[in-house]
């Protein structure tokens, strides 16, 4: 408030002093007759603001006379006023320029800068004529003329108050002056102007972001420097000194024009995003300053200053920052930079004063323009720089290259008429040779080459010369120092000289090691099985075919096949887990690769199925007793984790007949027979014979005939005694079906049963059993007189049981035939009853009702346990033979007793299968186990036969 009242005191005080008190008498300049030009600049008294009018005192003239005159302005507005007063002191009339420039870097400050403008209206003298305005486009020249001895007083009427230069030349040395500064700018201007169209060329032709933002930054040069050297007003017709406005959008665009350059070389976008807003919040900014231009030049001259300033540091900080970094463009730019701050110095001192004379604002101008052609040059070398590749202005030829660069492939060029080959140096660095071993003529390769490689390659390089065209597409190896082969693709094309021959032959040649060796993995894979590495089926079948086209050849090679498959593996996968499963074949696969002969494949056909050809053996005798060893070798136990398993196999065995089998054929003959040692009970091989080839065949045939079979009654009802241990006597017999096929002979039930029960024709023959056996017990029961009635037992299949009308079926024969109850009996399997126990068990309570006796088959194979099967009205169960035949290996003897015992307990009679010698009988006799049925009592037979052998029975037994 104070500072205030103050400052508006001081102010009226002043104009007061003016106004009131008249104007000093003006001190006289002597102007020298030989100086060029006279600073006034600072000799001139100002007015500033004094009103329309202003009334001074002369300067004393020779005659020492002070006078008073008034200057009103020419519109009669407040004005400021300059007074001064020149006195020629020679004795000749001088001429003489008075010069005020419109615009003068020199002083113009940072802060509102003084942009220029007219700076005299008119200069009017005390006495003699009136100086006369000269034509000039960037300063107010006046001309006076000084008689010799007098001294004149001046007045000059100002625009503002200010004058910041104001010079009295000597006429001619001024136009020296001006046309010598014409010459210079004339050149900057020219070379500022190829400059800015050059790069602006460049643009159009490159299409980068690089090239527009300089050739901007050029354009903004070329624009201030027009405006700097005066052009501006000449091109645009200006009124003299009114070009403020565009110096300050000079300003302004030159400040923008830099952020744009600086942004977009140094493609401060891809470094960071930041610098993206940043740039572009300046650039706003500063073309927003274009506005604020509009309104006040001077405040957006100002800022652009400024900025300018803070661009030029800024800017040097981020390129240091960037180029410590290492990024090139960086680098380059700082030259270029240091030479924009040393501008930026000279610039800053020049506006502020500190540095003031005549040149220095052309030399600033000049310096612009080096700036714009340094950044000119660095972009350039970025134009010209390999940038042409980047930007597709490429031939085919040299696209070509570059794509064989970027492919990684390495050239292969063979001259043929010097016969030298060329590869770049990739090639024996990958092979560790010395450089210059696979430069040279095209045999030196052979060398290299693997030797398989060598033909192939030698005969394509010849074919392709003598055809005069093709292609070479080669795979080969080639030998590393160490002696280890890396493959190399070649890739090749001849080319054909005038005269028709090839000249040489160019192409790539790429290292395909690692797409070898995975694809021979592959290819390893695909025929071998990736558990146990052994050949697949597919790869046995192969080496079949070979080995039964060398037999036909060779006429002396038997190859047999065996099948060999391991017993219940799917229960012990079940129990024991996929993992433990998958050791065990492994484990499997590696005893039997032990056991066989070099020649011999074995191959892992299926899950537990191996395949082996035998070729090392070709005598039946000898094949069967290797099959004896591989079952021996799975025999033994595998320890898994801390239990050890029991696997036992089954094979097949076929021997190579005659020339007409084919690998297909020998295989089903394998299977078949594996099929049949399996039927038998496994743990066993069987060799194919013929007569197995139908059953696995024609299934559909067998069922027919077995059906003939059974209408036309020809179907075997055979019986097989059992035996009373006690006495040795016949106590009964098992029913068995046996089959004399006409045409294939003897056919197993093993064999038959199975396709009966699939078919359903089990239960005609299951009642044709019945009522056959039923039929012949009764004959026996009335024709023999036995202390204890003879007994049959009939086997009942499990789609039997499930019938409905079994029980009907039964009673049906029964009544028909008059036995002694509980004399016939249906024998059924453990499992049978087992998979449905509620339906089995009402089934065989009305069975039992009946009269019928119910024997429990081959017990001891299944699972459940005797005292389970309690609750089934069993009379009798049938140790399995399994129990009986591997007698006195281990724990039988106990088992059975155990077994036995329990039979006992629940009122069981025990029979007991598979007795093959007398050691079986006494032995089973010894255990306490009433019955016995076998081979050492005899095979099943004949009914005539039965009752012979009950004939035969001691007379005791007959009468006792
Ligand atoms: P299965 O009921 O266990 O019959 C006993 C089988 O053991 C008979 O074989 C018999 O010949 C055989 N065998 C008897 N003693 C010995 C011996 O000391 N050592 C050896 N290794 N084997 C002995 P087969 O006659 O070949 O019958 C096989 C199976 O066919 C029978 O086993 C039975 O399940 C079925 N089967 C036979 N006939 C019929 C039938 O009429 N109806 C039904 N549903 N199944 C039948
Ligand atoms: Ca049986
Ligand atoms: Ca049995």
């Amino acid at each position: 408030m104070g500072i205030r009242k103050i400052l508006a005191a001081l102010l009226l005080g002043l104009i007061g002093f003016f106004v009131t008190v008249p104007a000093w008498a003006v001190e006289p300049i002597p102007v020298p007759i030989d100086a060029d030009a006279l600073d006034l600049t600072n000799m001139v008294e100002i007015h500033a603001n004094a009103g329309p009018r202003l009334q001074v005192s002369t300067a004393p003239g020779a005659d020492g006379i002070v006078r008073r005159i008034e200057v009103a302005s020419r519109d009669g507005k407040n004005k400021s006023w300059a007074v001064f007063a020149l006195a020629n002191t020679s004795d000749e009339q001088i001429d003489r320029l008075l010069v005020a420039p419109y615009f003068q870097l020199v002083g113009s400050k940072l802060f509102w800068p003084d942009l220029g403008s007219s700076r005299i209206t008119a200069i009017t003298p005390s006495q003699g004529i009136a100086p006369t305005r000269q034509k000039s486009l960037e300063a107010d020249v006046f001309l006076v003329t000084l008689d010799p001895g007098s001294v004149v007083t001046f007045v000059a009427e100002l625009t503002s108050p200010n004058l910041p230069q104001f010079r009295l030349w000597e006429p001619d040395t001024y136009t020296e002056k001006v046309n010598a500064y014409t010459l210079y700018r004339g050149i900057v201007l020219g070379i500022s102007g190829l400059l800015a169209l050059f790069l602006t060329i460049l643009f159009v032709v490159k299409g980068t972001v690089m090239f527009p933002a300089t050739a901007a930054l050029a354009w903004a040069v070329l624009a201030y420097l027009c405006i700097d050297f005066g052009f501006w007003n000449l091109v645009f017709n200006l009124k003299e000194g009114g070009d403020q406005l565009y110096r300050a959008y000079a300003e302004v665009m030159l400040a923008a024009s830099l952020i744009i350059f600086l942004y977009a070389y140094l493609n401060l976008n891809r470094w960071n995003i930041h610098y993206s807003h940043l740039a572009l919040t300046t650039l706003v900014l500063l073309l927003g300053l274009i506005g604020v231009a509009v309104w006040d030049p001077s405040i957006a001259a100002g800022i652009a200053r400024l900025s300018l300033g803070i661009i030029g540091v800024l800017g040097f900080i981020t390129i240091m920052v960037l180029a410590f970094q290492g990024y090139d463009r960086a680098i380059m730019l700082i030259p270029t930079w240091c030479l924009l701050i040393a501008w930026l110095i000279g610039a800053a001192m020049t506006i502020t004063g500190t540095l003031a004379n005549d040149i220095v604002q052309p030399a600033l101008g000049g310096g612009l323009v080096l700036i714009v052609l340094l950044i000119g040059f660095t972009v350039m070398q970025h134009a010209f720089a390999g940038g042409a590749i980047a930007q597709g202005l490429i031939s085919d030829v040299e696209r070509r290259a570059l794509a064989l660069t970027g492919a990684g492939d390495i050239i292969w060029d063979w001259d043929v008429d010097r016969d030298r080959i060329f590869t770049a140096h990739e090639v024996e660095d990958l092979l560790n040779l010395r450089h210059g071993t696979l430069e040279g003529p095209a045999r030196d390769w052979l060398e290299v080459l693997h030797p398989q490689d060598r033909d192939r390659f030698r005969a394509t390089l010849d074919a392709v010369i003598d055809q005069r065209r093709g292609k070479i597409v080669q795979t080969f190896r080639l030998r590393s120092e160490d002696g280890h082969f890396r493959w190399f693709r070649l890739r090749a094309r001849p080319i054909i000289g005038s005269d028709g021959e090839v000249i040489r032959c160019v192409g790539t040649l790429l290292d395909v090691t690692e797409e070898r060796t995975a694809e021979e993995r592959l290819l390893h894979d695909a025929v071998h099985d990736n558990l146990t590495g052994l050949p697949n089926r597919e790869l046995f079948m192969d080496r079949l075919q070979a080995a039964l086209a060398f037999a036909r050849a060779d006429g002396k090679s038997k190859p047999a096949v065996m099948i060999l498959n391991l017993d219940r593996f799917k229960q012990v996968n079940d129990s024991i887990g996929l993992s433990a499963g998958d050791s065990i074949l492994l484990t499997v696969a590696r005893r039997l690769v032990r056991m066989i002969g070099e020649q011999d494949t074995l191959s892992r056909i299926s899950g537990d199925q191996y395949g082996l050809l035998v070729l090392s053996e070709t005598e039946p005798d000898r094949i069967v007793a290797l099959a004896d060893g591989l079952r021996k070798a799975v025999r033994s136990p595998i320890t898994f984790g801390d239990r050890e398993i029991f696997l036992t196999c089954s094979v097949g065995i076929s021997l190579y007949e005659d020339e007409k089998q084919t690998a297909e054929d020998l295989i089903t003959n394998t299977e078949i027979a594996l099929n049949h040692a399996k039927r038998l009970g496994g743990d066993r091989q069987e060799v194919f014979r013929p007569i197995l080839r139908p059953l696995g065949k024609n299934i559909i045939d067998m069922e027919t005939d077995l059906r003939e079979a059974i209408r036309k009654e020809t179907l075997g009802v055979f019986f097989q005694p059992i035996i009373r241990l006690e006495d040795r006597t016949i106590a009964g017999f098992e029913v068995l079906a046996r089959w004399n096929h006409p045409k294939r002979g003897k056919i197993a039930p093993a064999e038959f049963i199975p396709v009966a029960e699939q078919s359903g024709l089990i239960n005609e023959l299951g009642m044709y059993m019945l009522e056959k056996g039923a039929h012949q017990l009764a004959f026996w029961q009335r024709e023999t007189a036995l202390p204890r009635p003879l007994f049959a037992s009939v086997n009942l299949s499990s789609r039997q049981l499930l019938k409905h009308d079994l029980i009907n079926d039964v009673k049906a024969v029964l009544s028909r035939s008059s036995l002694a109850p509980g004399t016939l009996k249906l024998e059924l399997t453990e499992s049978l009853v087992m998979s449905n126990p509620e339906y089995s068990a009402k089934v065989l309570e009305r069975l039992r009702a009946l009269g019928a006796g119910l024997s429990l088959d081959d017990f001891g194979t299944g699972h459940s346990s005797l005292s389970y099967l309690q609750r089934f009205p069993f009379d009798t169960i049938k140790i399995d033979q399994s129990f009986v035949k591997a007698n006195g290996k281990s724990a039988r003897p106990v088992l059975l007793r155990t077994i036995v015992a329990m039979g006992h307990d629940l009122g069981m009679s025990v029979v007991a299968e598979g007795a093959e010698s007398e050691a079986d009988a006494l032995e089973l006799y010894q255990l306490g186990c009433e019955f016995a049925q076998g081979f050492h009592f005899g095979q099943a037979v004949s009914a005539d036969e039965a009752t012979k052998l009950l004939r035969r029975q001691p007379a005791e037994a007959h009468t006792a």
